[in-house]
């Protein structure tokens, strides 16, 4: 690793990794290392136990047929199937896939749900293609898939560009395959097709009150807090919604044109108001700033809500939020990680904050077996209860072990599915 000086803003350049999978497998030894497992228990873990390549057709609506590229990673199933969501994205990648696999593991374990993790990804750009086209291709997908998926074997979710429309498609294409009808074979699903109340909202509100439990430890009050939000899809937009209600200034919002900022606090219901499907607006507005510079903004909470990478030790060293919780799979590099725990900066990290969305995802599957629907309060009452636990259970283990909370988070969902995979004769 080199490191070399920003002259202009005087701070080191270090060049790290930024390959996902090298750092979560680094990350994963350190935590089995301090576990105290053996190097085979690593060698199970440290990749998904399957991973399937399916290439499919769609015909385009212009007449043409385009092959897409998909992928479906399930990392380990000893302690139930494996769960995760399905992300359309031109950048998707296998070893991203498969690292996604592995933090749903993990968050799987920090909230205590009876499953291992999985993801799957579509090398795609839903922005330029008609409905017609991402039915025919989420149709295709569930079709390549199949054999492996299943209520009780691995049940996909929504993800970065995919959302509950998607999801009806994705069950109904099972459903036929199967013959019968099959809610508990996804999750995100409209609520007239057995989603759950809550559902769609769920993985902000984790991040909300993973925020809360964090003031409270940094004495912050929301009220007074000062927030800036990276990206505004549906764990962003929400989530700043959320803030803003609470009486917190929401002084920054991003999205991937670029960063809005006022140090009076934006105007987040009309922001909201004019987000367009994909999470864009700030291409209505002539004085932005990029994304980079919103991470650096003047301010108490910062919540990277977007995309992987985003905090660096390039820029580590110019964040000023006393808290960052983040949203997103992945937006900080493990150098950051490392400048940011030396600043004192307290980090939240993906894998518990983002851990609302399976949460509600599971109880979704619960109802779908049990044919009984919960309402909103229920799920919300359960989700809070779950978060605030896993929460804390992650900060004391932090203390306890004297590491940083992505370290202990690691700790903490490693430890059932490695327990399991002993039990079960694997290692
Ligand atoms: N895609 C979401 C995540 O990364 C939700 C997964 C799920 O609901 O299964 O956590």
């Amino acid at each position: 690793m080199g490191t070399t000086v920003d002259q202009k803003r005087a701070t080191p350049i270090v060049e790290e990794s930024l390959d996902l999978l090298t750092s979560t497998q680094i990350t994963f030894k350190e935590a089995l290392d301090k576990l105290g497992y053996s190097k085979e228990m690593y060698e199970l873990l440290k990749e998904p136990l399957k991973m399937l390549t399916v290439r499919i057709p769609v015909k385009m609506d212009n007449g043409s047929t385009k092959i897409f590229t998909g992928y479906r990673a399930q990392h380990n199933d000893a302690v139930g199937p494996t769960k995760g969501g399905v992300r359309f994205h031109p950048e998707v990648d296998e070893n991203e896939v498969k690292s996604l696999s592995m933090w749903m593991s993990l968050k799987c374990g920090i909230v205590d749900l009876p499953y291992g993790g999985g993801k799957g990804g579509i090398i795609c750009d839903p922005r330029s293609m008609s409905m017609g086209e991402i039915e025919r291709l989420s149709r295709g997908y569930v079709r390549a898939i199949s054999q492996i998926v299943g209520p009780t074997k691995d049940i996909p979710a929504p993800d970065v560009y995919t959302n509950a429309q998607i999801m009806a498609w994705m069950m109904d294409e099972y459903s036929r395959i199967r013959e019968h009808d099959s809610p508990g074979f996804i999750t995100g699903k409209p609520l007239v097709l057995g989603g759950s109340a809550g559902r769609d909202k769920a993985t902000a509100q984790g991040v909300v009150i993973c925020i809360e439990e964090a003031a409270k430890k940094r004495g912050i009050t929301i009220e007074e807090a000062r927030v800036v939000v990276q990206g505004f899809g549906n764990a962003g937009s929400f989530l700043a919604k959320f803030m803003h209600d609470m009486g917190a200034k929401v002084v920054g919002i991003s999205d991937a044109g670029g960063a809005l900022y006022d140090p009076n606090g934006l105007d987040i219901d009309y922001l909201l108001d004019r987000r367009d499907s994909f999470g864009m607006v700030t291409n209505l507005f002539k004085n932005t700033i990029t994304n980079q510079e919103l991470l650096e903004l003047e301010c108490d909470i910062l919540v990277p809500a977007a995309i992987s990478n985003q905090i660096t030790a390039g820029n580590a060293h110019n964040i000023k939020a006393a808290i960052i919780v983040e949203a997103a799979n992945g937006p900080t590099t493990l150098e950051a990680t490392k400048i940011l725990t030396e600043r004192g900066i307290l980090l939240v990290p993906d894998v518990l904050a983002s851990a609302g969305g399976v949460t509600v995802s599971y109880f979704e599957w619960v109802q779908n077996n049990q044919g009984y629907y919960w309402s909103e309060e229920e799920v919300n009452d359960k989700l809070r209860k779950n978060l605030v636990r896993a929460f804390n259970n992650v900060y004391d283990a932090a203390e306890q072990r004297k590491v940083n909370m992505r370290l202990a988070a690691y700790m903490v969902g490693i430890r059932r599915m490695a327990e399991a995979s002993h039990f079960r004769g694997w290692v």
